[in-house]
Order: structure tokens, then sequence, then C-alpha cells
């Protein structure tokens, strides 16, 4: 449906990454700068496939140790217990709290999941310069985007129980390696999703057969 679409970058003109000017190139030059703000500017993020897919696989093998290893360590006086994400979301559970139990599933489990696919979906459509509609795909990337400030939610929870838990009683709490391990997913996958380069997708719609090629600098 879009077949016959220009990209600015085809026509000679840079987007500036900070300020937003549109900058037009200068032939010849090596070295592209914003008119207005002095920015380096490139056509493409430099390198987005191979930085996202690194980010993305160090995500990857840290949701393992997420899941793994326990978030959270409770000592009272006659006992002590380690909980793991998805202990804790049974514990809250058969406590009767199902809605708790179920924002953490989500939060935790579902969400750092589905952001880890979405990404790894779009980097590999980017790569075989897959024709899917674009604007779809624009819309996931949008939505990555924007649960990427949300998905801390379970860290608050776990800070949250970590108070009450300590004021209530004479247990200590403290944060496991597993919460750890989480908190570097989600960061991992925010950075991920800040390395991928939105305008990819429409490169593969673009009249021109790569882009790539010209990235270097314009001719
Ligand atoms: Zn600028």
């Amino acid at each position: 449906m879009n077949g016959g679409v220009m990209t600015a970058a085809q026509l000679g003109f840079y987007g500036c990454p900070i300020c937003h000017r549109v900058t037009e190139s200068i032939p010849g030059a090596t070295d592209a700068r914003c008119s207005r703000c002095g920015e380096r500017l490139h056509w493409r993020k430099p390198n987005s496939i191979s930085r996202t897919w690194a980010l993305l696989l160090t995500g990857y093998l840290l949701y393992i140790p997420a899941n793994i290893l326990p978030v959270m360590h409770t000592d009272s006086l006659f006992s002590a217990q380690s909980d793991t994400i998805m202990s804790g979301i049974v514990y809250l559970w058969a406590s009767g709290s199902w809605a708790l139990a179920g924002i953490v599933l989500i939060a935790s489990i579902f969400v750092p999941a589905a952001k880890l696919a979405i990404l790894t979906f779009l980097v590999l459509s980017v790569q075989r310069r897959s024709t899917w509609d674009p604007l779809d795909r624009t819309k996931m990337y949008r939505v990555v985007e924007f649960i990427g400030r949300w998905s801390m939610l379970d860290i608050f929870v776990v800070t949250i129980s970590v108070a009450l838990v300590q004021m209530h009683s004479f247990a200590t709490v403290s944060v496991g390696l597993g919460a750890v391990a989480f908190g570097a997913v989600v960061v991992l996958t925010m950075l991920a999703a800040k390395q991928f380069d939105p305008r990819l997708i429409w490169d593969s719609q673009a009249d021109a057969p790569s882009l790539r090629e010209s990235t270097d600098g314009h001719s």
C-alpha cells in the first residue's frame, strides 16, 4: 500500500535528533552537522540493528536469572524466606490479593517478554526488508516505547512491600539478585528500543533499492 514512498534521506534531507530541525545535505561534505544546534547528523541511527541486537540478546540472557533468582529475602525471628517473582505471585494469589497478583504477573512476566518479542520481530522484519504493513509495525514500536516507562511498576511493588513488611513486623526484608537482573532487563529493553531506528521500517517501502549503501555520506 505504501509503494512509491520517498524518504527525506533520499531527497537529501537530514532530521536533527535533538532539535528536530530539517537540514539539507551539502554535496561532498563528509561530516554533517545540524545548522541550528550543531548536533552530528546521520541518515539513520548508526549501527542501529547490531546495537539493538546486542542489547536485546543481553536482555534475553538476564530474563532467566530475573525469573529464577529470588527478588526478595524475608528474615523474621522464626523463619527466613526467599521469593522469586513467580513464588511472590503465587503467595499474593493464595493470600487473596488477586488484583495485586494480576498486576505483578502482567508487569513482571508478560510485559518484559512481550517487549523483547516485539523488538525482536521489528529488528528481524527490517533485516529481512519485510514489506509487512509498516504502519502496524510503527504502532507496535510506539507501544513498546510507551510501556517502557511503566515497566518499573513491579520494582515499585517490591519497594512498597519491603516498606510495609518493615513497618508492621520485626522481619527484615532485603532485595535479592533477581530484582537486580529484572531491573537490568527493563533498562536494556528501554535502551534497545532507543537504539532501534523506526525509520528503517519505512525504508523497505521506499523507491530506492537500499539506503544503507548511502549512509556514509551523500554524493
Ligand atoms: Zn539540531
